[in-house]
């Protein structure tokens, strides 16, 4: 990456525009909403603190040019029963130690899981039981940062779209995390007919991520651990 050298400077970033497709799917696909999530052989489909096995939103292939997470597989479950914001835990400059499973107060855990999967060649059995499952489609673009910030959409690559000041953190292994994928602000997710509701919720027939807040996910490019990712929570 170049190095700034004038008020006008540019740098157009790889990126590619998530698109949610109108077509349930009726088979295992790697790119989806809800769906079947495609998960690491030891990896168990994540349950929350409360009980409630975790609601699987989304799931893609992170294509090959954006490195240095490409070519894993990023799925991201959150408890429907848990509507919040995160809230970043620090020690000593850096995440907390194991901060995926670390007490979020005042909960004793996350109530989300996001992952980064790098053996994931099976799908689960079952496919997400709440949301419609429906394609993603992602379109290569240029994202070209506006005074610091990349496109408000959501998207895998590029440059985040901060709505506050950036946030950058040191994972627990001391790796500064990368940024990798941006949920756009009230995205909502089609649930199937007779779900129960997700408190504070949008729609009675939608699920979202974090409150409504606009996600910003930060990986760790070390790959310390399948869970080191970090929500950013902005709006
Ligand atoms: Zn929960
Ligand atoms: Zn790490």
């Amino acid at each position: 990456m170049a190095e700034p050298d004038g008020q006008n400077m540019r740098v157009g970033l790889p990126a590619h525009a998530i698109e949610v497709g109108p077509d349930p799917l009726a088979r295992p696909t790697r790119n989806s909403v809800g769906g079947w999530p495609f998960l690491d052989e030891d990896q168990k489909w994540p349950d929350c603190f409360c009980g409630e096995r975790m609601v699987l939103f989304f799931q893609l292939d992170i294509p090959s040019d954006l490195e240095p997470f490409s070519g894993d597989h990023l799925l991201l479950f959150h408890c429907r029963a848990h509507n919040d914001a995160s809230d970043p835990q620090m020690t000593d400059g850096r995440l907390v130690p194991r901060y995926w499973d670390a007490p979020q107060p005042p909960y004793p855990r996350p109530f989300w899981r996001v992952l980064l999967q790098r053996e994931a060649t099976l799908p689960a059995a079952e496919p997400e039981p709440s949301l419609r499952a429906l394609p993603l489609t992602l379109r290569p673009f240029t994202d070209v940062p506006a005074e610091g910030l990349g496109a408000q959409t959501f998207k895998v690559g590029g440059a985040p779209s901060w709505a506050q000041f950036p946030e950058y953190y040191q994972c627990a292994c001391g790796t500064e995390l990368v940024y990798v994928c941006q949920v756009p602000e009230d995205m909502e997710f089609a649930v199937r007919p007779g779900q129960p509701e997700q408190p504070y919720s949008v729609g009675a027939d939608t699920y979202g991520l974090f409150l409504g807040n606009e996600v910003y996910l930060l990986a760790c490019p070390a790959h310390c651990d399948p869970a080191a990712v970090w929500p950013v929570n902005q709006n």
